[in-house]
């Protein structure tokens, strides 16, 4: 598995506006300043182009807020990550508990209830519980919540994307009837 974030040819949260999302979603930082009017990167006041995705001011402009979309999308990114995360770390504990079963079961049936191997057992469920849980959710779950989480953004970015480029020009196409009649031919 690379280290090595999927590209995309579309700006997905930049690193900065990640960083503000997330104090504002901790309560940390409000929602307010200037933001990139494609990606919603923060800018500076006197910037005129966003350091992120490079677009002009003039032409994609800036907003002062962020939109409830981009932050919803955003907790939905996170939200999924931790999800990934967790369940991996579950998966750890659980695999500790397997063995911690395992090792009390030997030591009943193979070595006469030995003392040792049950003290054994214990320290292992007690420090492996904690190993396990964390090489599980920390390496593996976050690799793996990384590559989904991420992936969903992208499609649900995509998704917004559509509905932000035809909300914000409103076609008038409605209802227009599809007048494809040929040329007439004067005489
Ligand atoms: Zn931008």
């Amino acid at each position: 598995m690379s280290e090595r974030p999927p590209q995309t040819d579309i700006p997905v949260f930049s690193p900065r506006l990640d960083e503000v999302l997330g104090m504002m979603i901790a309560g940390e930082a409000p929602n307010a300043g200037r933001f990139c009017g494609y990606c919603y990167t923060p800018m500076s006041k006197t910037a005129d182009s966003c350091p992120y995705c490079k677009h002009d001011v003039s032409t994609t402009g800036t907003l002062e807020k962020l939109p409830p979309e981009v932050i919803a999308l955003y907790r939905r990114w996170r939200k999924r990550e931790s999800l990934v995360v967790n369940s991996f770390a579950f998966g750890g504990l659980f695999l500790a508990v397997l063995i911690f079963i395992g090792l009390v079961a030997y030591a009943v049936y193979r070595m006469e209830a030995s003392l040792w191997m049950l003290s054994f057992a214990t320290l292992f469920m007690l420090v492996g519980g904690r190993v396990f849980a964390g090489i599980f959710g920390g390496w593996i779950g976050d690799n793996v919540g990384y590559e989904y989480a991420h992936k969903k953004l992208v499609l649900e970015w995509q998704e917004f994307d559509q509905l932000r480029s035809s909300g914000g020009a409103p076609s008038s196409t409605d209802g227009a009837p599809s007048a494809t009649a040929p040329a007439a031919g004067a005489q």
